[in-house]
C-alpha cells in the first residue's frame, strides 16, 4: 500500500492527479518564494538576512543555494524578530533547550492555523497504522492545547480514531497497565523500550516511535517481543513537530511536502548533496505563518534514499536520521563515540532496560562508566564481553547495576561527560 502521506501532498498541493516529482518541485518553488517575500517583508530578521536575495531570479531547485541558511542560534538570540505576526496571534510559542551552549534557549511560535496543519499531516500519518475505530495511547506529551499530544489526539478524531494522553513514562507498570488494550503505542524509543522488556506480554498492533534518533535495535526488539508493526517518525518542534513518517514497506520517511520542503546540504561547504549521499537536513517552511524558517539548519544528519520507496510512491523519500554531528565524543583512540551507537549496542543485548553512561577520566585514562538496569537473569561475563566486543574503543568500561528510570527528567538521551550531573557540555540537543 502507497503511503497515505502522498495522498495527503497530492491533495494539499492541489496537484492531485499530476502529482510527481517534478510537480511537486515546481509547486514546491513557487511556495519558497512565497514564503521569501512574506519572510522578508514581516520580520526584522528575514528583511536583513534575506536583503540580497532577489526570489525572481530563483528559477530551480538549485538557485536555493543563494538563499542563505537559518540556524539554531537565530532562533535563540532574539526569536521575536523572526516572528511574522503580532504577538497577539501566536498560539502556541515552545521553548528549546540549546544544546552545549549557556546562551539562550530557542524559542519557536506558532499560530492555531500552523498548527492545525500539523494536526491535518498527523491525520493522515497516523491512517498507515490506524483505523476508524481504533485507540492509540500517546506516551508523550501532555495534554495542554496545541502540545504534541493534543495535535495527535485532534488528527486521530479526523480518521475517526482515538487518541489517549498518557504522558511521557515516569511510572512503568502504571504505562503498561494503560497501555494494555490499546492497538497503537507512540513514544519515545528510551521510554517504549523499557516497557516491553518490563512486559514482553503486551501485544498492540503497532508502535509509532518518534525522536531524532530511533535505534534499530529498539525497533527489532519490540517487534520481535510485541509482535507488533513499529513504525518511526521524524520530526522536531521547528518543523512544527511533525515532518515525516514511515509507512509499511519500513523504508524512509514519506515527508510533510505540502508544508515544508527538505534539502540534505554537505556539514561543511553547506553545499547540496545528491541522493544517496549523507548530509545535514535543512527545511523551509512552506505556509507557516507565525515564524516561516528558511533553510533551517537542523543538525540532524540523514540522505535522500536514491531509489524511493519499496511502497510504490512516486515522491523522494528521506533515510532514517542517523543521528546528530553534535553528539559525537571524541575519545582517545581516535574514534568517537554517541549515545546512539551505545543504544543500538546495548539495546541489542537481551534484558537491558535502560543505561546511564557516562565517560570520565581516572588516572589519566578514559573511563565509559554505565549504570545498566538490566533483567535479573542477566550474566555480567557475558554482557561486559559483549559491550567490548561490540564498542571497539579504547576507553575502559566500567559497569554498575541498578534501577534506571526510563524518564529521568529529560527525554533527550546523552552521555554525561565528566562534571557536575547535568553537565551540558554532552551529548544532547
Ligand atoms: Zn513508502
Amino acid at each position: 500500500m502507497i503511503s497515505p502521506i502522498e495522498a495527503w501532498v497530492a491533495e494539499r498541493t492541489g496537484l492531485n492527479e499530476r502529482l510527481s516529482a517534478e510537480s511537486l518541485r515546481a509547486w514546491q518553488l513557487a511556495r519558497i518564494k512565497e514564503t521569501i517575500e512574506y519572510a522578508r517583508g514581516r520580520s526584522l530578521f528575514y528583511a536583513g538576512r534575506l536583503a540580497g536575495v532577489d526570489s525572481a531570479r530563483i528559477a530551480s531547485m538549485e538557485d536555493m543555494e543563494g538563499v542563505p541558511f537559518t540556524w539554531p542560534q537565530d532562533l535563540a538570540r532574539d526569536p521575536e524578530a523572526l516572528a511574522c505576526v503580532p504577538a497577539r496571534e501566536i498560539g502556541r510559542i515552545i521553548t528549546l533547550s540549546t544544546s552545549g551552549s549557556q546562551g539562550p534557549p530557542k524559542r519557536v511560535f506558532f499560530t492555531e492555523r500552523d498548527l492545525e496543519r500539523t494536526a491535518d499531516f498527523f491525520a493522515h500519518g497516523m491512517s498507515t497504522m490506524m483505523r476508524a475505530g481504533q485507540r492509540a495511547l500517546i506516551l508523550m506529551s501532555d495534554d495542554s492545547r496545541y502540545g504534541i499530544g493534543d495535535l495527535l489526539r485532534r488528527g486521530l478524531a479526523r480518521i475517526g480514531a482515538e487518541g489517549e494522553i498518557h504522558g511521557n513514562v515516569r511510572d512503568v507498570p502504571r504505562a503498561i497497565e494503560a497501555a494494555r488494550g490499546s492497538d497503537c503505542l507512540v513514544g519515545v524509543p528510551g521510554e517504549v523500550i523499557y516497557m516491553c522488556r518490563a512486559e514482553p506480554g503486551l501485544r498492540p498492533r503497532s508502535v509509532l516511535l518518534s525522536a531524532d534518533y530511533v535505534p534499530e535495535s529498539v525497533i527489532d526488539a519490540i517487534r520481535d517481543a510485541w509482535h507488533c508493526d513499529v513504525y518511526t517518525h521524524w520530526g522536531m518542534t521547528e518543523t512544527g513537530f511533525g515532518g515525516g513518517v514511515q509507512c509499511r514497506a519500513g523504508s524512509g520517511y514519506h515527508l510533510r511536502d505540502a508544508d515544508l520542503y527538505v534539502e540534505v546540504v554537505d556539514w561543511e561547504t553547506g553545499r547540496r548533496v545528491e541522493p544517496g549521499q549523507y548530509g545535514e537536513i535543512v527545511v523551509t517552511t512552506l505556509a507557516r505563518e507565525a515564524m516561516p524558517l528558511i533553510r533551517y539548519r537542523t543538525g540532524d544528519t540523514a540522505r535522500m534514499l536514491a531509489g524511493g520507496c519499496p511502497c510504490g510512491g512516486i515522491l523522494p523519500v528521506m533515510d532514517k536520521v542517523v543521528g546528530r554531528r553534535a553528539n559525537l565524543i571524541p575519545v582517545d583512540d581516535g574514534g568517537s563515540l554517541s549515545i546512539h551507537l551505545l543504544d543500538e549496542i546495548c539495546f541489542k543485548y537481551p534484558g537491558i532496560r535502560n543505561y546511564r553512561a557516562e565517560l570520565v577520566r581516572m588516572d589519566g585514562t578514559q573511563v565509559l562508566s554505565l549504570t545498566v538496569d538490566a533483567d535479573a537473569g542477566l550474566r555480567h561475563e557475558d554482557f561486559s564481553g559483549y559491550l567490548a566486543g561490540s564498542l571497539g574503543i579504547a576507553a575502559k568500561i566500567q559497569i554498575e547495576y541498578a534501577r534506571v528510570e526510563p524518564f529521568a527528567g529529560r527525554s533527550k538521551r546523552r552521555i554525561l561527560l565528566a562534571g557536575a550531573p547535568g553537565d551540558d557540555r554532552g551529548a544532547g540537543r
